[in-house]
């Protein structure tokens, strides 16, 4: 592996400050070992044993990390009224039962705590608000998803049959010239199929990408044109992009795209209805690879997605990433991530094998 020099942290965390907003309070699944940490204080602060952190993973002695080196931790199971919250620089337990506008006792409580001395970093379970959508990052993914699937049944996806120890792997965002070929590459080398989730607005001059994907057994779909937030769009709008995208694709291929992933999840009930009745499917994911993310490098990627992975499940990547966006990350995890699922025990199957959709609409 070969180790890069570069500060993501630090560029993020100025800029964030430059930005006068919080730290981002998603609770990651790695950690990097700093100088100094030992097994016990991680685990500490993660609210799990040193055991389990040790057994999770494989560590030959439970005392034996490295600076650098990514950890797995397991996040501690939240119930329907919980979220795990990282602690701030500065933070004490009454500030943060103020900002969660709970009390003392139900973190003591819902914690575990038997002192009120906490650390920057721990994962503590904090109330999460009853009503959806508030979460404190913006990230409103996954909560219109349940009316969605009880308006269309059989039309939305996250996940495919869980009887069969079966995943898909699934990239967005492309094609591009840089990296998406560089997976294909891949791909072909490990004879693994997959679904890219086209950016229409990404194709034209790459068209023989688009081409090479068909012509080697991938599944091309919709990922809208310009990737904007279905939610703030009209339905015409919606239908639009999606329409935009679903020509592009046809004029190359000959097939119009049957599914449709919408940028960042988020579609509209009157948008799905429209889309539902143009001969559309849905598709999410399940486990999302974070591997966009400046601060990840492929072992994290590789770690996050084996630590998520289910039967069914429908993995989240990219292809193409937004200007000065490095997806190196991505392209050096494949390799290791088809041998570890194969290893595992997994197949790595198109989405059509996992979902009962079809990836074309009739007749194209
Ligand atoms: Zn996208």
């Amino acid at each position: 592996m070969i180790i890069r020099f570069r500060s993501p942290l630090r560029i993020a965390l100025a800029l964030f400050l430059l930005a006068g907003v919080p730290l981002p309070t998603v609770a990651s699944r790695t950690y990097r070992v700093q100088p100094g940490d030992t097994v016990f204080q991680i685990a500490r602060w993660h609210g799990a044993s040193p055991e389990s952190i040790a057994r999770d993973n494989r560590l030959t002695r439970a005392d034996y990390i490295v600076p650098g080196q990514v950890l797995f931790i397991p996040e501690p199971a939240t119930l329907a009224d919980e979220k795990l919250y990282t602690v701030q620089n500065n933070e004490s337990l009454s500030t943060i039962a103020q900002k969660f506008q709970t009390d003392l006792s139900w973190l003591r409580q819902r914690n575990g705590l038997s002192a009120d001395q906490i650390y920057t970093g721990q994962w503590l379970k904090v109330p999460s608000p009853a009503q959806p959508g508030t979460g404190g990052n913006g990230k409103a993914y996954v909560w219109n998803l349940p009316a969605l699937m009880a308006r269309h049944p059989g039309k939305v996806f996250l996940q495919g049959t869980t009887q069969r120890k079966q995943v898909a792997l699934t990239f967005d965002d492309g094609p591009d010239l840089e990296y998406t070929p560089q997976i294909l590459d891949l791909l072909a080398q490990y004879g693994v199929k997959a679904t890219f989730f086209l950016k229409g607005d990404m194709i034209a001059g790459r068209e023989w990408v688009v081409t090479r994907m068909v012509r080697e057994g991938h599944l091309v779909a919709n990922h809208s044109y310009s990737h904007p937030d279905f939610r703030k769009l009209t339905t015409e709008q919606i239908v639009t992009e999606v329409a935009k995208t679903a020509g592009l694709v046809k004029r190359i291929s000959g097939r119009e795209t049957a599914i449709l992933r919408p940028p960042y999840g988020e579609m509209t009930a009157e948008g799905l209805d429209r889309l539902v009745a143009a001969g559309y499917t849905m598709v999410n994911w399940s486990v999302d690879s974070k591997d966009w993310r400046a601060d990840h490098q492929a072992d994290q990627i590789l770690a996050s997605i084996l630590a998520q992975v289910k039967p069914g499940a429908i993995i989240l990547m990219h292809a193409a990433g937004g200007s000065g966006q490095d997806l190196t990350p991505t392209v050096k995890a494949l390799p290791a991530l088809f041998t570890k699922l194969q290893a595992m025990g997994y197949k790595i199957v198109p989405l059509t094998d996992l979902l009962p959709v079809a990836a074309y609409q009739p007749g194209a």
